[in-house]
């Protein structure tokens, strides 16, 4: 092959989260740059690519999004099959999202995913400062109980967002 096209690390990440929380926003911004005020019931695949070099290395991101699963039951227990990472997202302007993480997203994760993968919990529209229901000192405080990585994220700005996937990969880099 190429020299160019040579890879050091190859990564499969699931975003879960409850339905409206900016999940497929978050992976359109990140991989395509693009922002939508409308909902987006599905992008049509189940994941999209993205190759990044980050400390000189070249990693090859494979981000899976539910295509509108989880409105319907749990995610099926193979999404979570050989993923190095699940980011579990939730909406600060709605507490009820947040909740769900806690009850529902965590325990399927804990339950189906490997031992060794890395969780990131999400706080998703952080530009919607008026709005806002939960603080960012809970979502720090939660994450910090189980062991999870937290960051407060917006699909519709970017903030955060390289942020996210750069922490997120040196993560995975030490781990995997
Ligand atoms: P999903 O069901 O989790 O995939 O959520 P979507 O990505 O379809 O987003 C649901 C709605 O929230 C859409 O109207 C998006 O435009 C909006 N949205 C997503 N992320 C953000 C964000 O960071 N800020 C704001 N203001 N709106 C967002
Ligand atoms: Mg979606």
């Amino acid at each position: 092959a190429d020299e160019d096209d040579h890879l050091d690390y190859l990564f499969k990440l699931v975003i879960v989260g409850d339905s409206g929380v900016g999940k497929t926003s978050l992976l359109l911004r990140y991989v395509d740059q693009v922002f939508s005020e409308t909902f987006i019931s599905t992008i049509g695949v189940d994941f999209k690519i993205r190759t990044v070099v980050i400390n000189g290395k070249r990693i090859k991101l494979q981000i899976w999004d539910t295509a509108g699963q989880e409105r319907f039951k749990h995610i099926v227990s193979t999404f979570y099959r050989n993923a190095n990472s699940v980011i579990l997202v939730y909406d600060v302007t709605d507490s009820d999202t947040y909740l769900s993480v806690q009850h529902k997203w965590l325990s399927d994760v804990n339950n189906y995913a490997g031992n060794k993968v890395r969780r990131v919990l999400v706080g998703n529209k952080c530009d919607l400062a008026s709005s806002r229901q939960v603080p960012v000192e809970s979502g720090k405080a939660f994450a910090e109980s189980v062991g999870m990585m937290h960051i407060e994220t917006s699909a519709k700005t970017a903030e955060n967002l390289d942020k996210l996937f750069v922490d997120l990969v040196v993560d995975l880099m030490e781990v995997f």
